[in-house]
């Protein structure tokens, strides 16, 4: 839909998702925060521009942009509403993305396009009860029958898995010793042997976290998107997008808390000034908007990282570090603002405090701060700090 070379073309696609934020998320984004409701109506909006999937080809439905441009829509996109945001990053960076670069031919050409245009919606199914951080743990089992797999486990935390048309099953095909090299990727229709139950959670609400439980499911040979060792492979390298994009939401969610801030402090009168007169005040949110353009800069650089195929080695340290500083430095912004909108940013009324409980997942989702932690000493201890810093 939009093809981004330029600075000014970024800033027309700024432009054009402010106009969309305003007309169809800002009017939406307290409803589906208070009643936890999925916004569907915008989900096929946003197929229709191109948001939903802004990374995926024109020709699949996707917006046609390069990964750097795709993050920007993410960051504007959770200006307006985290949850929104967070659909296009699942939907988009993690599923459709997964099915584009792995994906057979029927996939791509019968699939892929419905994810992107919003028709469908999909899952991505790693987590379990037993396991996060050590996703390589996971117990759903997959036994094949002649040329049918039965698959049986349990996932939970799954975003839109409430809704998901299409599940991105990571199961393993034998012993649980063997860790990641016999767990396979498949690609499950939404069948009666799936049953769903929503997970109330404290923000990003109205995406249908819920776990997810498979009773002997069976499927095709067909369903099988990559085999044992491979499925694990493709998790790691789609989450490497994944990290970069979730840190995009971070930065959007930030920078709108600072912008609620700001305006706040300019209105707000205290010992006969505004309160953004004070001195403090102004080094502190000098301060905060120093950490958000350090942050808006990191997850940029590591977006065209990624986009480079020579540096391929580097993508999982850049997207850890890229992870491990947004989003710590996300929650204390959101943190700050809430603290400066004094009473006013603890109420119910207020967008802050809904961010304030958006912005917390950043920390959780797609690895926590530690496993971020855990990627980069690896890259450190295994590689050496000169190679690294060369
Ligand atoms: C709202 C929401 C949406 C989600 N959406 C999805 C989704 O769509 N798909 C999906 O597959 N998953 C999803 N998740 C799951 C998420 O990825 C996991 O919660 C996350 O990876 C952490 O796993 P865990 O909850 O099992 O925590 P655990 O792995 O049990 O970790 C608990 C704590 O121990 C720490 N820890 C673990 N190991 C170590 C170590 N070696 N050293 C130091 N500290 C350690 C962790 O950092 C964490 O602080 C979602 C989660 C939430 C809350």
């Amino acid at each position: 839909m939009f093809k981004i070379n330029s600075y000014s073309e970024i800033d027309i696609i700024r432009k054009t998702l402010q106009d969309f934020g305003e007309r169809f998320i800002e009017p939406l984004s307290s409803i589906i925060d208070k009643e936890n409701r999925y916004p569907r109506e915008i989900v096929r909006e946003m197929g229709r521009y191109g948001f939903l999937a802004p990374t995926i080809p024109e020709e699949y439905n996707g917006g046609g942009l390069d990964l750097k441009s795709g993050v920007i829509v993410l960051e504007e996109l959770a200006k307006y509403s985290g949850s929104i945001a967070l659909i296009s990053e699942v939907q988009g960076f993690l599923i459709a993305e997964t099915l584009y670069r792995y994906g057979s031919r029927d996939i791509k050409e019968n699939i892929l396009p419905k994810i992107a245009s919003g028709e469908v919606i999909g899952s991505f199914a790693l987590s379990e009860p037993c396991c996060g951080s050590d996703a390589a743990a996971i117990e759903t089992y997959a036994e094949r029958s002649g040329d049918h797999w039965f698959i049986n486990g349990v996932k939970t935390w799954i975003t839109q898995g409430l809704y998901a048309d299409y599940y991105l099953l990571f199961a393993r095909v034998g012993s649980k010793k063997e860790r990641h090299k016999n767990i396979a990727l498949f690609l499950v229709k939404k069948d009666e042997c799936i049953k769903t139950s929503p997970i109330e959670v404290m923000g990003f609400r109205g995406t249908g976290t819920a776990e997810v439980v498979l009773n002997n499911c069976s499927v095709d040979s067909d369903s099988l998107m990559a085999p044992p060792g491979e499925g694990f492979k493709i998790a790691m390298e789609v989450l490497n997008i994944g990290r970069v994009a979730i840190s995009a939401l971070g930065v959007g969610l930030a920078e709108r808390s600072l912008a609620e801030a700001y305006r706040f402090l300019r209105d707000r009168k205290a010992f006969d000034k505004t309160i953004i007169e004070f001195q403090y005040i102004q080094f502190l949110l000098s301060d905060l908007y120093t950490l958000l353009e350090t942050s808006r800069a990191l997850v940029y650089k590591a977006a065209e990282t990624i986009s480079k195929e020579d540096v391929k080695e580097k993508i999982p340290l850049i997207a850890a570090v890229t992870k491990n500083f947004v989003a710590p430095t996300a929650v204390y912004i959101v943190g700050e603002a809430l603290r400066l909108l004094g009473g006013y940013g603890y109420s119910k009324e207020s967008v802050v405090e809904r961010i304030y409980r958006d912005v917390k997942l950043l920390e959780i989702g797609e690895g926590t701060n530690e496993v971020q932690k855990m990627v980069i000493s690896k890259h450190l201890l295994n590689k050496g700090l000169q190679k690294i810093f060369s």
